[in-house]
């Protein structure tokens, strides 16, 4: 989740472009959904979360195998998110993540906002080591935020969590949610976020799974507005803002800098299964925590090399096999749409990305030669068997 510069159109991922990174051996992130246990039931929930622990989540014997595999990863371990559902459900969490942390893995949890999140469970992850935690903010106000997760109360627990975090010397980051319905209060959100005091704002694009396919996503030319408005709002802002699930903030925040006289921006470069991973709450290593098509089970197989050598993996990490626009673009190597709505949405990991306006010279090319379909025409053909929302 950081930094790439200008287009480039190799076949492998190769070289994060910032940094000694290689993501064709390492990821820069490790998401594990360590359970999918949740108090709360939010109305957009990815992981589908349920009250009670899953009878074949991972044992604590199995999860600190998991954590010996994260460590081996070379040239440097992969910063380790413990996630769920909620991952605070968990009672051997601060001896998982301590265990971590003796290996030389960073680790930062996603709690949910509910009343486990005291600050005395904050103190004990902050003795275990985390580094960070990251905080579920989907509006400005507690009407907003608690009428969109459907969860009163919400919003208080997450600002005192945020307070108690900081006085504990926790790195604090948020994560927040764009659908039809959000979009509108970013602006506010946006000043919010800055009033707290965070160090990055991660803004997730809506795909259809879980209990978010009842959401209205933006269609493609209301996200590139919205992608726009990010990319200015991370010109004037101290913290970083990064996306995810929507890749082509990329080329509009490279596309800024490039016209600033600036040789790049800071917005991340990895995409599913390209220098990120996840780990499900029974063991599925997955590209991305949208995608449920595993590349193998930490169970039976070993995470580094699944990781590495997975063919879904290494489809993934190779943008010159992508279809339709992404397939020809300029920007899919730092870009390449996401894996995970494309699969969403047409039913394939390597199909284009229909949330994304942008239509590359070559592909413009190739329609005018009657060689491609029209973007329209092409994704209608694709409309896959998953899809609610396919854009108009
Ligand atoms: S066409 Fe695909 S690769 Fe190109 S900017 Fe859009 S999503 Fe990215």
């Amino acid at each position: 989740m950081a930094a790439p510069t200008a287009p480039h159109t190799s076949a492998s991922s190769g070289p994060s472009p910032h940094g000694e990174l290689d993501f064709d051996r390492a990821p820069m992130v490790l998401t594990w959904e360590i359970s999918q246990a949740c108090a709360l039931q939010c109305v957009h929930c990815r992981a589908e979360a349920r009250p009670h622990r899953h009878p074949d989540e991972l044992t604590t014997d199995e999860a600190r195998a998991v954590i010996d595999r994260v460590a081996d990863f070379e040239p440097r371990p992969p910063y380790l998110v413990f996630s769920g559902g909620d991952p605070l459900e968990r009672p051997d969490l601060e001896e998982l993540a301590a265990y971590a942390v003796s290996l030389g893995v960073q680790t930062a949890v996603t709690p949910a906002s509910s009343p486990l999140l005291t600050r005395e469970r904050l103190e004990r992850l902050r003795d275990a080591g985390v580094v960070r935690i990251a905080l579920s903010l989907d509006g400005a106000t507690a009407e907003a935020h608690d009428g969109f997760r459907g969860e009163p109360g919400s919003f208080a627990t997450i600002m005192q969590a945020a307070t108690h975090a900081q006085e504990l010397g926790l790195a604090v980051q948020v994560n927040s949610t764009v659908t039809r319905n959000t979009a509108g209060d970013f602006p506010r959100m946006a000043e919010l976020v800055e009033e707290m005091g965070v160090v990055m704002w991660e803004v997730f694009f809506l795909v259809p799974v879980g209990r978010g396919a009842v959401l209205e996503a933006l269609g493609p030319d209301e996200t590139e507005g919205f992608l726009e408005w990010l990319a200015e709002t991370q010109e004037r802002v101290p913290f970083r803002i990064i996306t995810v699930e929507a890749p082509h903030y990329r080329r509009i925040a490279h596309r800024r800098a490039r016209a600033r006289g600036d040789r790049g921006a800071r917005v991340g470069s990895t995409g599913d299964g390209k220098g990120f991973v996840f780990v499900s709450h029974t063991g599925e290593i997955y590209p991305s925590g949208f995608m449920s098509l595993s590349g193998g089970n930490v169970r039976q197989d070993d995470l580094v090399e699944v990781y590495r050598d997975a063919p879904l993996f290494r489809e993934l990490r190779d943008p010159d096999g992508f279809r339709g626009k992404c397939g020809v673009c300029e920007y899919r190597s730092i870009c390449g749409g996401s894996r995970a709505r494309a699969w969403a949405v047409t039913g394939h990991h390597l199909e284009s990305d229909p949330f994304c306006a942008y239509v590359p010279r070559q592909y413009q090319r190739m329609v005018e030669a009657g060689e491609a379909l029209p973007p329209e025409d092409y994704f209608r053909a694709r409309r896959g068997r998953r899809l609610p929302v396919l854009p108009n």
